[in-house]
C-alpha cells in the first residue's frame, strides 16, 4: 500500500510509513455528503417517484375504470362544465 503523505510504497499491513512515519492503517474518513448531494439525491428520488406514479397511472388506467362508482364516488364529480341548477 502507498503512503498517503509521501506516496512511498510500503508493505501491506505496515503500521507506519518507512519513509515519513505516517500511520498507514488510518480508518477511512466517513463520507459526509454535502447539502448539494442531499438536494440532488432528493430530486432523483422524487423524480423517480413521480415517473413511477405517472407510469402506474398510465398502466392502471384501463383497470381503474372497472372500479365501481360506489367505491370512488369522487370520480363521478369530475368537472364536466355542467351547469348546476
Ligand atoms: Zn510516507
Amino acid at each position: 500500500m502507498k503512503c498517503p503523505k509521501c506516496n512511498m510504497e510500503n508493505k501491506d499491513g505496515a503500521k507506519l510509513c518507512k519513509k515519513c512515519g505516517t500511520e498507514l492503517n488510518i480508518p477511512p474518513v466517513l463520507w459526509k455528503p454535502s447539502w448539494k448531494w442531499h438536494v440532488r439525491a432528493l430530486v432523483i428520488i422524487y423524480t423517480c417517484l413521480i415517473i413511477a406514479f405517472f407510469l402506474m397511472n398510465h398502466l392502471l388506467k384501463p383497470y381503474l375504470r372497472q372500479i365501481p362508482n360506489d367505491v370512488t364516488p369522487w370520480l363521478k364529480d369530475l368537472p364536466k362544465e355542467e351547469s348546476v341548477g
